[in-house]
């Protein structure tokens, strides 16, 4: 649960980054921002900040701002009756991003992760984004990641985007952000 005052303040650091980055965004699709805290309360360790461009059945874009060392948790993108799961692409725009996916274990990854919730973090084959790289992810593939110490801003491209479908390893998260008003 996050509350109003936070909700404000990081949407704020959202357009913040947004502008380092050179995207452009209108005033009305401000509204439209959302900071996730993935029900931890814990926006020091686990936040993401995102813009949502469209998303159809068939579509979807987005611009993701992770504040610096911030974690979105692991997690994976399933079957969705005739849908075989979101297909991703995640293209770093800006800062460096610790992306860590299924595959042979990274020894001494970048990550820094809070010890109270490590054992939710079960993949550790390290990508270290740069801008300008890009990595695709197949639906079902685990994957989760680290903003780097300045912070980073990822393109993301998918298939049909059901955030509240998503699994997460850890299970005391909760997708869509609940908003308190104080
Ligand atoms: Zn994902």
């Amino acid at each position: 649960m996050i509350t109003k005052r936070q909700y404000l303040e990081y949407k704020e650091l959202g357009i913040k980054y947004l502008e380092k980055a050179y995207v452009i965004i209108r005033e009305d699709e401000k509204e439209k921002i959302e900071v996730a805290d993935f029900g931890l309360s814990d926006l020091d360790n686990f936040a993401i900040i995102t813009l949502t461009f469209f998303n159809t059945e068939r579509i979807s874009a987005k611009v993701i701002v992770v504040p610096p060392r911030r974690i979105c948790p692991e997690h994976w993108h399933p079957p969705v009756v005739h849908d075989p799961g979101k297909e991703e692409i995640m293209r770093l725009r800006w800062g460096t991003l610790y992306l860590y996916v299924e595959g042979e274990k990274t020894s001494n990854p970048k990550a820094k992760l809070p010890e109270y919730r490590r054992k939710y973090f079960t993949v550790w084959h390290e990508i270290i984004m740069k801008p300008g790289d890009q990595y695709y992810l197949p639906p079902g593939v685990k994957h989760w990641f680290q903003a780097g110490d300045e912070g980073a801003v990822i393109d993301d491209y998918s298939t049909c985007s059901r955030d509240a479908l998503d699994q997460f390893t850890d299970p005391d998260i909760v997708r869509i952000p609940v908003i308190k008003e104080e």
